[in-house]
């Protein structure tokens, strides 16, 4: 899950849920049309989406906490922080 807290994002490992789009049970992000869960493949399909759906989440975030044990196995994070730096 992540959540805003004042202005932080805390970024956690999410457990796999089914993706909105596709079924496919993974780790989901709210990036997909409207909001929706999506898997990362998903997510990319529509990247323009995802970026602009990222961008809202941090419209008042001024940092970043990525909260996490397994950064580098992580795509999603990875996504996160790329979408971030833009
Ligand atoms: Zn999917």
């Amino acid at each position: 899950m992540s959540k805003v807290v004042k202005n932080k994002l805390y970024v956690f490992n999410e457990t796999h849920k089914e993706c909105e789009i596709c079924g496919k049970s993974a780790e989901l992000r709210p990036y997909g049309p409207n909001g929706a869960n999506v898997c990362f493949e998903c997510g990319m399909k529509d990247e323009k989406t995802a970026i602009q759906m990222f961008e809202k989440r941090i419209k008042n975030v001024d940092t970043m906490v990525i909260v996490t044990n397994k950064i580098m196995h992580n795509i999603w994070i990875l996504f996160i922080a790329g979408a971030g730096a833009i």
